[in-house]
């Protein structure tokens, strides 16, 4: 398994805020919160991007992410969150192990703040491009 600081908080070896663990997954507070109960869920799997994981794995996370999210909100009462999952490092991913940020948005001033440089879709080059992504997924 690859020496990630997620590695040494899964075998123990780090400590950390944990909130919930089962076989294939641990989720536990991030050490420096953007808002107040931003938590992180990771799969015990030492996949580094989101596209390497496995099946499994992918299961077990997308079961307890949305009972996760439930207990933030519980706890913080706050409704309203961004789930983050950032792959590669020019994608802000530091830790190169897969993890899911829950990141409550009490206000505008915390939480995740978003750039969202958004364009048109050309009808025909989106034509190509999903025909495109249609054949690798098969
Ligand atoms: P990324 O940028 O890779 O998506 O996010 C990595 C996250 O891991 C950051 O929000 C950072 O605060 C968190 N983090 C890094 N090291 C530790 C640690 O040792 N313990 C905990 N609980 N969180 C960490």
């Amino acid at each position: 398994m690859a020496d990630t600081i997620f590695r040494r908080i899964i075998d123990g070896e780090v400590p950390c805020h944990k909130v919930y663990e089962d076989d294939k997954v641990l989720a536990f507070l991030d050490i420096n919160p953007l808002s107040r109960g931003h938590t992180l869920v990771i799969p015990k799997e030492p996949a580094e991007t989101l596209d390497q994981l496995s099946d499994e794995s992918a299961a077990a996370l997308g079961r307890v992410l949305p009972r996760i999210c439930r207990a933030v909100i519980a706890a913080t009462g706050v409704r309203e969150y961004n789930v983050l999952e950032n792959n590669g490092r020019g994608a802000h991913q530091a830790i190169p192990h897969v993890h899911f940020h829950i990141i409550p948005k009490p206000d505008r001033e915390q939480g995740l703040g978003i750039g969202w440089p958004a364009k048109s879709l050309d009808a025909e080059e989106g034509r190509k491009l999903a025909e495109q992504i249609r054949a690798a997924l098969t």
